[in-house]
């Protein structure tokens, strides 16, 4: 049997060692052309073009790019390099890349190693079925991927990645990172614009992230007998074990030996490939870790996490065990987020989300602070939208970490500090009530979060000292669809800010800081409804939420629509991030990958329940009969004495099957309905609204019978196996 094979060689399992003889500041970026590496084998004049282009996003002349090739060929050669591809991340969630050999022919039997500009700077991979939500006909199969030099290249295994932008030939976005590269440019310019009043010599604002990915880690052959973890990253089915997370017994507790030699090996081959990881350690629900690096500028930070994403399991299989990224693996026990931390820090080295030691820059972090608030207000729905997908639906609002509602914990001394700055005076400020406000309210904030340690884990999205942390992410996404919107709304409300506020200098003739006061003033007034310290997964706080009109969508197609409304149409063309088209055809992506996903569970619960569950009920309730009718033959009419529990077993079985094979009937039923839906919204919903839920009827009695039949026969392995095993 596959289950019990695959057992016993887990426990035969010896720890993977690792051999750490290099210290990690000497391995860091060493797969990396980044800038020291650049300095060595460019050509001066090419390594200024590529700075500036990383600074100021300037365009990389022909010529140049052809040095930079060059270069960059042969320094991967020296590192063994043998193929280059452009790495992208379309829009399927996972990244792409198609290796193309440096070698060509000079003729018979002789070759060369050649990468040129061309090579570098654009590509048109044969890459028609990525989804592309109707902006490229597939038949044209014309998208284009651009190098993208603010990501430097790196190499992985034998392979030179290029970090690039997908776009198709009309210059539309088909990736992830094109609009995450516009939006970031938006949050520049208009940061940069608000940022000069409190310092003129402010150029440049960059938006920071640092993720933490949380994760799974079962055994690789327990996980490869179950269908279901193969097929869709989660269990459809399996009955809760006696012991689950409930003596909290594994987080931070000391990490296991298999674990840890796992992340000894992952961290290694981050630390080579530049992305700095730091933390470690366990998660709340069992064989549930997290990893955490020294946030970075968010395009890079993105980047890495891709990249991490995509490296983990290929770590984990040579420890034979295998990562679980989904948000929700296994019922009952708490699932996985990757909380997205971010700042916003200028050229000058200042976290203007940092409160700073003079009121000025106290002024400077409430401006940014308040600002945030306002367009978290503004778009809570486009935020949901933003961390929406079939898998983090099982998160959010289902009574655990974080509701499916948007709000924003600040905690009791900022909130007393908005409340004084609502009752600043209109207009023109009295020299006391300005003298008051720098003494008694921006001046004292440093001291104020010092002792402000209460952290709310239940908030989506809270401010913890000197960052935001958006953490209703779910663990699988790619963080810039959350940092695109986040980065793109703050952007849209600076550049108002900045608007607002020179019209009341220009035009009422107010000081500079008496003119953002009265704009924070009328911020705070107006985005009151989004802040929440209280307990997020309470009831309560969903029905104050419905009282405060905050959107409360608990499934991915009510969720998405915030995608396409007309608000989100508007930021977008405001800040330049997305035009209509693009948008459209994002969320109609999106949604079909709901329904396909769905889809995918269906067929694969139906499987599962009727060629694995069935046949092993049957089995065992054939042993049963034999059973019961050889008592019948020694007992006779007297047999039901000694057969009672086998009989009530036996109805118990018939029972449950009769269940299975009529919900399974159903849910084919409302699948093929589905499936001739033509509108992708309505095909969406009907996947959530009518076949969803027959998952929960079919798996309650595929969960009963497992508990009701020999655990010898038992196919799929148990929570208790997958979640236990070390
Ligand atoms: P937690 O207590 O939530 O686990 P930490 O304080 O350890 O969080 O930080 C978690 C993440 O936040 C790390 O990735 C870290 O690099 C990142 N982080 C810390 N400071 C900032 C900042 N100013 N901007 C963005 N990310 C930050
Ligand atoms: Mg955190």
């Amino acid at each position: 049997m596959l289950r019990f094979t695959a057992l016993k060689a887990a426990m035969n399992r010896n720890t993977v060692m690792v051999k750490e003889e290099e210290r990690r500041s000497e391995v860091f970026g060493r797969y990396v052309f980044h800038q020291d590496t650049m300095q060595q084998y460019l050509t001066r004049e090419a390594y200024i073009s590529v700075k500036d282009a990383m600074e100021h996003g300037t365009k990389i002349g022909r010529k140049i790019a052809d040095q930079i090739a060059v270069s960059m060929k042969d320094w991967a050669l020296s590192m063994g390099a043998t193929h280059y591809t452009h790495w992208f991340q379309p829009l399927t969630g996972a990244t792409a890349e198609k290796h193309d050999s440096f070698f060509e022919t000079l003729g018979v039997g002789r070759g060369i190693e050649r990468f040129g500009g061309d090579q570098l700077v654009q590509q048109e991979p044969d890459a028609s079925s990525f989804p592309h939500g109707g902006i490229r006909n597939t038949f044209e199969a014309r998208g284009y991927t651009a190098w993208d030099p603010f990501s430097p290249a790196f190499i992985y295994g034998t392979t030179l990645c290029i970090p690039t932008v997908f776009v198709s030939y009309t210059g539309e976005a088909l990736d992830y990172k094109t609009p995450l590269l516009r939006a970031l440019h938006a949050m520049d310019q208009a940061a940069t614009g608000v940022a000069k009043y409190f310092d003129k010599n402010v150029k440049k604002v960059n938006a920071s992230l640092g993720w933490e990915q949380e994760y799974f880690l079962v055994d690789r052959a327990l996980a490869n007998a179950r269908p279901d973890i193969v097929m869709t990253g989660r269990t459809l089915l399996g009955h809760s074990s006696a012991k689950g997370q409930q003596l909290d017994d594994h987080y931070f507790g000391s990490i296991p030996n298999r674990a840890l030699a796992f992340m000894r090996d992952l961290e290694v081959e981050c630390i080579g490939l530049g992305i700095p990881v730091k933390t470690r350690h366990n998660e709340v629900a069992p064989n549930q870790f997290e990893m955490a690096p020294i946030f970075e500028e968010t395009n890079l930070a993105v980047d890495h996490n891709a990249l991490l994403m995509d490296i983990m399991d290929k770590v984990a299989e040579r420890h034979e065990l295998k990562v679980l990224l989904h948000e929700k693996p296994f019922a009952g026990i708490n699932g996985s987020g990757k909380h997205n931390n971010w700042s916003l820090t200028t050229n000058t080295g200042v976290n203007v989300l940092q409160p700073g030691k003079t009121p000025m820059s106290n002024l400077q972090f409430l401006t940014f602070f308040i600002t945030t608030i306002k367009a978290i207000h503004e778009h809570e729905a486009l935020m949901r939208a933003g961390i929406a997908s079939a898998s983090n639906d099982h998160r959010l609002g289902s009574n655990e970490a974080p509701p499916a509602i948007m709000s924003v914990f600040i905690g009791e001394q900022l909130t007393a500090v908005l409340k004084e700055l609502e009752g600043v005076t209109d207009g023109k400020l009295s020299p006391k009530e300005k003298t008051d406000l720098k003494l008694n309210v921006v001046g004292k904030i440093p001291e104020i979060l010092l002792d402000n340690t209460d952290r709310n884990r239940t908030s989506p999205f809270a401010f913890t000292g000197n960052k935001f942390e958006f953490r209703a992410v779910g663990s699988k996404a790619n963080c810039a669809n959350p940092m695109t919107i986040l980065n793109t709304i703050v952007a849209k409300q600076l550049q108002d800010f900045k608007i607002e506020v020179d019209v009341l200098i220009d035009k009422k003739g107010l000081k500079k800081d008496e003119a953002i006061f009265n704009v924070l003033r009328e911020y705070i007034k107006q985005s009151k409804n989004i802040l929440f310290d209280g307990n997020g997964y309470s009831k309560e706080w969903e029905i104050e939420a419905g009282k405060r009109k905050l959107s409360n969508h608990k499934t991915t197609p009510e969720a998405l629509k915030a995608k396409i409304s007309k608000k989100t149409f508007e930021v977008y063309e405001a800040t330049g991030v997305m035009n209509r088209k693009e948008v459209e055809a994002r969320y109609e992506i999106e949604i079909e990958e709901y329904a396909l996903r769905i889809q995918i569970e269906g067929r694969v619960l139906g499987d599962i329940a009727r060629n694995h569950v069935i046949p092993t009920a049957i089995k065992y309730q054939n042993t049963l009969l034999n059973n019961v009718s050889g008592l019948k033959t020694i007992y006779n009419t007297d047999f039901k004495k000694y057969a009672k529990e086998q009989l009530e077993i036996i109805e118990d079985i018939s029972m449950h099957i009769g269940l299975i094979n009529a919900k399974v009937k159903e849910m084919t039923e409302e699948r093929r309905k589905a499936n001739i839906l033509k509108n992708s919204e309505e095909k969406a919903t009907a996947y959530c609204v009518q076949v969803k839920p027959l998952f929960d009827t079919i798996r309650y009695s595929c969960d009963k019978l497992e508990l009701l039949v020999d655990d010898q026969l038992w196919p799929l392995t148990k929570y208790r196996e997958l979640l236990f095993t070390r």
